[in-house]
């Protein structure tokens, strides 16, 4: 019998090719008049010209958002936005840009429109995960679920091949672990699903052609569908991992969820058969395997080590995993642990029933 508690987060989500034309009347409705901008310094040219619309609506610009969302530069960010009295935030960029309005919002309530430009799906989410002194930690709140999202294709076209396939199977991994939630239901499960079917879909055909505009627009869609299933469930043993890799040996993310995502399903399958079969039938293959082909089509690394980590810090992460571990389908052992991670840092192919 069904038994599920299910809250929906607000938000508002505009998805469009051209949709970015929309934003000055969207932060019209929410009543922003001075809006702070925000991008990483590659993309300021590009943040500037999508939020050209706002004219003097723009009152300030900081482009200094950073990976890992470190605390000093959101306080930075936060000194700009007290001197031109912003009164709401636009972050244009992926995962790292949105999470520094996401950490401004926390702490100074202002509105958020987002425009995304890769496929990560944080833009979902009421969950920040911030850096100080080297520890990340993570924080739920309502202050922190962007107003109002945008979703515009043309903004995601000038995402290399490589960062569109490892930022969409970042996404695709909220999907995965929501599957298997605790707080798992219906209808979490249903978007799920859609979301990895369609990134599973569109992400070879990025790589095979970079301006294919439809297979952006579907792997968009997935993204937004991933990124609301990690915004209303709890996930478990592979965004532990990754969350303890990323944030205690400072290792990209999304490559890191790409290599660790097809062990942990792996370490799971016992647990969980019938997540297994509800995968294998969206992407036609044993998921294990399907995973890791698509991690390999993409071109991302396969291995931890190809992503800076030492091989003594296995033990650590060991360690840092089986401590304070987040709910899991199948309990978490030291010694399957310690396989699944040194498979992973050699680049091991996983298989079912490996762990
Ligand atoms: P990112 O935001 O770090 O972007 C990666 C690089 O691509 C950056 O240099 C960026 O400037 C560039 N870029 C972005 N869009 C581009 C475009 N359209 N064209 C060309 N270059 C572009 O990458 P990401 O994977 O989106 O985000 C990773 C961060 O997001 C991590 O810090 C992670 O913790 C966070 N994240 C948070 C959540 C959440 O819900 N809290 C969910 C997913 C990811």
């Amino acid at each position: 019998m069904m038994d599920f508690v299910f809250t929906a987060n607000p938000a508002r989500v505009i998805f469009r090719p051209g949709a970015v034309q929309a934003l000055a009347e969207e932060a019209d409705n929410l009543g922003c008049r001075r809006l702070l901008l925000l991008s990483t310094a590659g993309r300021a040219d590009d943040a500037r010209a999508a939020a050209h619309s706002l004219g003097n609506r723009m009152a300030a610009v900081f482009t200094g958002a950073r990976m890992h969302t470190p605390i000093d530069v959101t306080l930075e960010a936060i000194e700009i936005a007290k001197t031109a009295q912003v009164d709401g935030i636009v972050s244009y960029g992926g995962g790292s840009t949105i999470g520094l309005g996401k950490a401004i919002a926390f702490r100074t309530d202002l509105p958020q429109i987002v425009l995304p430009t890769t496929y990560a799906g944080s833009e979902m989410t009421p969950i920040l995960g911030e850096t100080e002194h080297g520890v990340k930690t993570t924080k739920a709140s309502p202050k922190i679920l962007p107003e109002v999202v945008i979703y515009d294709v043309d903004l995601t076209m000038s995402l290399p091949a490589a960062t569109s396939g490892t930022s969409g199977i970042n996404a695709i991994a909220h999907a995965v672990e929501a599957l298997y939630s605790r707080q798992r239901n219906p209808i979490v499960s249903g978007w799920a699903l859609e979301g990895i079917a369609a990134l599973h879909q569109a992400l070879p055909k990025i790589v095979n052609d970079q301006m294919n505009r439809e297979a952006r627009s579907q792997a968009l869609f997935g993204a937004w569908l991933c990124g609301l299933c990690l915004g209303h469930v709890g996930m478990s043993l592979h965004h532990k991992l990754c969350h303890t890799l990323g944030g205690s040996f400072n290792l990209p993310h999304a490559e890191t969820h790409t290599v660790i995502l097809p062990h942990a399903l792996a370490y799971n399958a016992p647990a969980i058969p019938e997540v297994i079969a509800q995968l294998q039938a969206v992407m036609s293959d044993d998921p294990v395997t399907a995973l890791r082909d698509l991690a390999q089509t993409v071109g991302a690394p396969s291995s931890l080590k190809a992503l800076g980590m030492s091989q003594d810090q296995i033990d650590d992460a060991v360690r840092l995993a089986v401590s304070n571990p987040y709910w899991n389908p199948r309990p978490i052992e030291a010694s399957p642990l310690r396989k699944l991670l040194e498979n992973a840092w050699h680049g091991v192919r996983p298989v079912l029933g490996e762990y």
